[in-house]
């Protein structure tokens, strides 16, 4: 992976700064600036009645949560620390505090957005953060807390790109994005390129890695997700800036655990109302300085 191997690269750099005393990692203009990221305080004696997934966490002494590990600012492994940061990293930390677990007790496991319903349904992981997109269709088979953040499709190109102004300047381009995402669904469902001009892999990394390599013309799915891939390549790489749908993210549940959901739904809205989740958003994704909205919660 062409990407990765560039973000190794900038490891290099890091190491460099961090030999300086310099906070920093391998992650460019995406990594979050750690020191101002807040402190998660773990609950004590949490109870949750009447949910199973919560039963089995408590039962096997850790949470399990699905993630992305190749989005920049929101869901990354770093390959040579193996550590996870981004908004969607500390918003399930935050979670996993609320209901009694401890970072050390968090097992990270990446599932890519077109085996997300399965992963949660099959209980290979206890919650899903990593840029979900809440809607009716995936609400048949888990259940969504949030919008923990709203977010909307764009495109990336390279810098150079001049033709590509919005969705409507993509037919005859070859478009990238991920199998199983609503922005793939969006490009197929709205023609904005022939079928043949489509292209697809599990996660977005590899589309940035194509793009980068002139294989592709643009790569499409939520801008906060492309201004991660922007800002790790900002001499090769630019963000449009026009977003064509919406995109609110929530945690994957297991459909029928309504207790669970709640208490989420809870642990949300408080860093919500207390600062925390303005906090995280300044640190991970509003390094660029823009400005969150920040969401109104659905609860059902
Ligand atoms: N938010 C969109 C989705 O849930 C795109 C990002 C992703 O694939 O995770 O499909």
């Amino acid at each position: 992976m062409r990407f990765r191997t560039l973000a190794a690269g900038l490891l290099i750099g890091g190491l460099v700064l961090s030999a300086c005393g310099k906070e920093g990692g391998p992650q460019g203009g995406a990594a979050p600036n750690e020191a101002a990221l807040p402190k998660y305080e773990v609950a004590k004696n949490v109870q949750v009645a009447g949910s199973p997934t919560f039963a089995r966490m408590k039962k096997n002494q850790k949470v399990t949560i699905g993630v992305k590990d190749d989005q920049p600012g929101l869901g990354y492994k770093d390959p040579t620390t193996n550590e996870y940061s981004g908004f969607d990293i500390e918003i399930a930390k935050m979670v996993a505090a609320d209901l009694g677990f401890s970072a050390k007790q968090i097992q990270y496991k990446p599932v890519p957005s077109e085996a997300r319903e399965q992963a949660i349904s099959n209980g290979d992981v206890d919650y899903y953060v990593g840029t979900y997109t809440i809607n009716d269709e995936r609400k048949q088979q888990v259940s969504f807390a949030g919008p923990y953040f709203n977010a909307g499709q764009d495109l990336l190109v390279r810098k150079e790109e001049n033709s590509i102004k919005g969705p409507d300047s993509l037919k005859g381009k070859k478009v990238c994005s991920a199998t199983g995402s609503t922005p793939i669904e969006n490009v197929r469902k709205e023609k904005l390129t022939q079928p043949q001009n489509i292209v697809e892999f599990q996660g977005y990394s590899q589309c940035v890695d194509k793009l980068l390599a002139n294989e592709v013309d643009a790569v499409t799915t939520d801008d906060a997700i492309l201004k991660g891939y922007a800002a790790e390549e900002p001499d090769k790489l630019k963000v449009v800036g026009e977003t064509f749908s919406e995109e609110p993210y929530g945690i994957g549940l297991p459909k029928d655990d309504k207790a669970l959901r709640t208490k989420v739904s809870d642990s949300l809205q408080q860093a919500l109302d207390n600062g925390t989740w303005q906090k995280i958003y300044d640190a991970t994704l509003g390094k660029s300085g823009s400005k969150a909205q920040k969401p109104k919660l659905e609860r059902y």
